[in-house]
C-alpha cells in the first residue's frame, strides 16, 4: 500500500511525526506537506503564484518534501508530479486542534483528506482537541493508528473519506467512539478590535469561541462528552432533499 502523509500544520508539526511512526509499517510512506502553518486555508488552492517542492530532512520522519503551498495543493502535487499514482491512501493531520462542526469548511486538515477522496485514494483526516494541558501525541497517534484499522478492515473504499476527531486528554483517555454527523450549528465567536494608524481599525478573531448548542448526535456533542468522533463525510454539497422543490420553480418561465 502506498500511503501519503500530509497536514495543515506544517511539515514540521508534532502531530505529523506522531502519525507517520504510528502508520510506518503499513506500507511505502510519502510525507508531502506545507512549508508553513496552513490552519483554516479550506480548500483553497494556489492559481496565481508559482510553488516550489523541497525534498528536506525532517526530524522524526526522515525525508518528506515541503511545498510552499495549501494543504490541498501538496496532495494535488503529490499525486501528479512529486509521488505519482496509485496513492492508496492519504491520512492528514494529527491536527492540532479540532476539525467539527462549520468548521469542517474552514480545515485545512480535511481538505487535504478530501483532495485525496477527490483523487480516488483512501482519505482520513485526523484532528486532536486540546484543553489546557499540552497535547500527547504519542497517545494521540495510538488512538487514530487504532481506528485506522478498522476503517481500512470496514468502510474505507477508494474515494471516501472519514473524519476522525479526538476529545480533549486533560480528563484522561477518551470515553468511547461515537460514528456521527457533522454538526451545523452556528459558533459563538469575537473580533479583537485594535485602532491603528491613519484612522485605520484592525480585527482579528481571536481563538476564543464556543458551538452554540451541540447536538447530542454529532461529532460536537461527541468531542463534548470526551468520545473520539468518526464522521463520514462527502465532497457533494448538494442539499438533495430540495432539488425537487427548486426544479419546481418557474424557471421554465423566464425569457432567455
Ligand atoms: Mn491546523
Amino acid at each position: 500500500m502506498r500511503l501519503l502523509l500530509t497536514n495543515d500544520d506544517g511539515i514540521r508539526a508534532p502531530g505529523l511525526r506522531a502519525l507517520h511512526r504510528a502508520v510506518a509499517d503499513l506500507g511505502e510512506i510519502h510525507v508531502v506537506a506545507p512549508w508553513s502553518p496552513q490552519s483554516a486555508a479550506g480548500h483553497s488552492i494556489t492559481l496565481h503564484d508559482r510553488m516550489t517542492a523541497e525534498r528536506v530532512a525532517v526530524e522524526g520522519i526522515g525525508w518528506g518534501i515541503r511545498v510552499d503551498g495549501r494543504p490541498a495543493d501538496c496532495v494535488k502535487l503529490a499525486f501528479r508530479e512529486l509521488v505519482g499514482e496509485p496513492i492508496d491512501l492519504v491520512l492528514s493531520g494529527i491536527n492540532h486542534g479540532a476539525n467539527v462542526g462549520i468548521n469542517v469548511l474552514y480545515s485545512g486538515t480535511v481538505a487535504a483528506a478530501a483532495e485525496g477522496a477527490i483523487l480516488g485514494a483512501r482519505a482520513v483526516a485526523f484532528s486532536q482537541a486540546f484543553g489546557h494541558a499540552t497535547v500527547d501525541y504519542a497517545a494521540a497517534a495510538r488512538r487514530c493508528r487504532a481506528v485506522l484499522d478498522v476503517l481500512l478492515a470496514g468502510d474505507l473504499a477508494p474515494g471516501r473519506l472519514v473524519a476522525v476527531n479526538l476529545p480533549i486528554q486533560d480528563d484522561g483517555p477518551p470515553a468511547g467512539v461515537r460514528v456521527d454527523r457533522q454538526a451545523v450549528g452556528r459558533i459563538r465567536e469575537s473580533y479583537a478590535v485594535q485602532a491603528g494608524e491613519a484612522g485605520r481599525t484592525w480585527y482579528q478573531l481571536t481563538d476564543d469561541y464556543a458551538f452554540e448548542a451541540p447536538a447530542p448526535d454529532t461529532d460536537v456533542g461527541a468531542l463534548h462528552d470526551r468520545c473520539i468522533s468518526i464522521t463520514p463525510l462527502h465532497v457533494d454539497l448538494t442539499d438533495t432533499r430540495r432539488l425537487a422543490s427548486l426544479r419546481a420553480l418557474p424557471f421554465g418561465d423566464l425569457a432567455l
